[in-house]
């Protein structure tokens, strides 16, 4: 039984007192981002009402505060993830720069025939940037296929694993499914082939804090909307021989040494992957984010999750016609399901008019989609401040859409 304070918890969060078409919010799409804490709304309130300045260039006291309070969070941000060197943390725009960052620097290193690897599990995100990087360099994307449960299938990832493979992408958390990929077989695998592996940690992260020396990966990118921070943020980690090796993404002001029409030098990291002014306050909201995250305690998020989601799941599928997708062993608190007959954005609709939220449709993840042969799903993705008493509107919901709609 839970050890959290989920009544002190909720208060934290004042959009979870809003109504919406006139019923109490009942917010399960934390998958897609996740709510905002008064302590997270302090931060970004206290940095546009006391020192708003741009960073790393002024001499006037706003701006050294703000420099100090973004490096603080730099800081703040390695510790979480456990990187040995702040300078190997490059904040970005979130998840999808990150990759794209990491995508764009491996042009410069692949050749035609080499093949980078990719999971059967991907968001969009983690698929596109490296289509993209094929059609640059001629390499070959790989595919790891997945089984009926929504976990890879890992023998097969093992066949096609070869001196070829120079890059191996996967997320550790599945969006659209919840499913928990076994990376750290992924890594010690791909690294005695000495191919690199860049995690998606997007999913991951709300719910489990990913240790990137442990791990030894070589790229680990995030979110903040997802860990309660804001959106417009996220982290790149690399290993640093990674990113002095990689080029920048992007050039322009605060990613230089030196700038001579006829030649310019590149700033040390991690400055060399941030060009132009970055979100400033995006990065120091992040850094309270984690520290509201670290005080409730990621063991504590984890196993209370998990009582809900044995909680939704089991009642859920008491509900007939109801099919789970994603059945790994292994798996956050997501649940993926469709209704026979119902087309999913039809119960969404319904879900919505009872003040409940879920997503509906491809999750951007088209291809499991396709695996399944349906054109989505409902998902309800649940955090640490959503209740059992939640999870129970939720399926009555569930139960009367059925009812209205079958
Ligand atoms: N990967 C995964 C697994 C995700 O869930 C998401 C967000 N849904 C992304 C990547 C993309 O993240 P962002 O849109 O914040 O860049």
């Amino acid at each position: 039984q839970t050890v959290l304070d989920i009544v002190a918890i909720r208060k934290d969060f004042p959009i979870l007192n809003r109504k919406v078409n006139g019923k109490p919010l009942v917010y399960l799409d934390n998958a897609a981002t996740s709510q905002t804490p008064q302590q997270v709304i302090d931060a970004i309130v206290d940095y546009y009402s006391n020192y708003n300045a741009n960073i790393h260039r002024g001499v006037h006291t706003l701006s050294q505060e703000a420099t100090d309070a973004y490096e603080q969070a730099r800081i703040k941000v390695q510790k979480h993830f456990n990187a040995e060197k702040a300078h190997e943390i490059i904040l970005t725009a979130g998840t999808t720069h990150g990759i794209n960052i990491v995508a764009n620097g491996f042009a410069a290193i692949l050749q035609p025939g080499d093949e980078i690897m990719v999971s059967a599990l991907e968001h969009h995100s983690n698929i596109v940037p490296w289509q993209m990087l094929c059609e640059r360099t001629g390499a070959i994307l790989k595919v790891i296929p997945m089984n009926l449960e929504g976990e890879l299938v890992m023998a097969e990832f093992h066949k096609l694993l070869s001196d070829r493979t120079k890059l191996v992408f996967c997320n550790h958390v599945s969006n659209a499914l919840g499913t928990v990929n076994p990376i750290e077989e992924i890594i010690d695998s791909a690294h005695k082939k000495g191919a690199a592996v860049l995690i998606d940690g997007a999913q991951a992260a709300p719910h489990i804090k990913a240790d990137v020396q442990q791990l030894d990966v070589d790229f680990y990118v995030v979110s903040g909307h997802k860990m309660c921070g804001p959106t417009g943020v996220g982290m790149l980690y690399g290993k640093e021989a990674w990113l002095q090796k990689l080029p920048p993404y992007q050039g322009g002001g605060e990613m230089i040494a030196e700038v001579t029409f006829e030649k310019t030098t590149y700033a040390d990291l991690p400055h060399k992957f941030e060009a132009g002014t970055p979100n400033i306050c995006g990065g120091i909201a992040f850094g309270a984010a984690l520290d509201y995250m670290n005080a409730i305690g990621f063991p504590a998020i984890a196993a209370y999750e998990d009582e809900l989601l044995q909680y939704a799941t089991e009642k859920l599928l008491a509900i007939e016609g109801l099919k789970i997708y994603g059945t790994a062993k292994e798996k956050t608190a997501v649940v993926s399901f469709n209704i026979e007959g119902i087309h999913p954005y039809d119960i969404g609709s319904i879900l919505d008019k009872l003040g409940v939220a879920v997503r509906t449709g491809h999750h951007c993840a088209q291809p499991i989609m396709e695996f399944f042969k349906i054109p989505g799903t409902v998902r309800a993705s649940f955090s640490f401040y959503n209740t059992k008493e939640e999870v129970d509107v939720l399926v009555a919901a569930v139960e009367k859409a059925r009812a209205m709609l079958l």
